[in-house]
């Protein structure tokens, strides 16, 4: 007998993607204003580490031990990755027009079709009703204040709307060196600079009841997933202090 908060949030998906389906994603980046590509197929990538699938196998799309020749036997601090596409064309105008253009809009329609994608990957009646709150991987301060748009915040609202489970910022980055200027090496070898912040509860009135210890799955969401060491810091800080949680990553875009 499914529960109350179950149907209300199987309605919500629903409406959220019929909303979707039916109108066109406008963005614009250096004056050109550009249509978002379909996200990809949830066979296209493999659902473990995010990397491209060469070897198309529908019927192990949903399979949750699956694991592709770049991630088997690879220890991985996410659960899952969703992803719409790769760090090329369309995406990687739309990235940039969030990052870069600040276009907010965007950022939260991009937040809308991972969910939906999520949505896709997973049968919804296997999991409604898991308490799940979502987090945006945290840019430092005064990188912020640069750019003046927390694009991970943006979008992982969007996820936060359309999922119907709180968007909480409680961790934080320190300054460090531009990570497009670092090499991978570098960033590989990076010390930890993610830490949990704790949960301003003046700025989360309507879930001041969220009750951490219940939590089970929580949603990483980013705009680029590249080495994944940024990635693994920000679950490292999640499981310290909410214990062994289901993590499941959502991001635009693969390099
Ligand atoms: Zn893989």
């Amino acid at each position: 007998m499914p529960t109350y908060s179950a149907l209300k949030t199987f309605l919500r998906h629903t409406i959220h993607s019929l909303a979707l389906a039916e109108r066109q994603i406008l963005g614009s980046c250096k004056g050109r204003s550009f249509i978002l590509p379909t996200p990809d197929a949830t066979f296209a990538w493999c659902h473990r580490c995010g990397a491209p699938r060469n070897c198309i196998h529908t019927s192990q799309a949903h399979d949750e031990n699956f694991s592709c020749k770049k991630c088997i036997g690879v220890c991985l601090a996410r659960d899952r990755t969703i992803r719409l596409g790769t760090y090329e064309g369309q995406w990687r105008n739309a990235i940039l027009a969030v990052k870069h253009g600040g276009d907010r809009t965007l950022a939260r329609d991009l937040g809308k079709l991972l969910a939906h994608q999520w949505q896709q990957t997973i049968s919804i009646a296997s999991f409604v009703g898991d308490d799940a709150i979502i987090i945006p991987v945290p840019m430092p301060f005064t990188r912020r204040v640069e750019r003046g748009i927390d694009h991970a915040s943006e979008i992982a609202s969007g996820v936060s709307k359309t999922l119907g489970y709180p968007m909480i910022r409680c961790l934080e980055h320190d300054a460090g060196p531009v990570q497009a200027q670092m090499t991978r090496a570098d960033r590989q070898s990076r010390s930890q600079r993610i830490r949990w912040k704790g949960i301003q509860k003046r700025k989360f009135r309507p879930f001041t009841t969220l009750d951490l210890p219940s939590i089970k799955t929580v949603f990483v969401v980013d705009d680029v997933l590249t080495t994944g060491s940024t990635v693994a810091q920000v679950c490292a800080a999640i499981r310290n202090r909410l214990g062994p949680v289901k993590i499941v990553m959502l991001v635009v875009a693969t390099t």
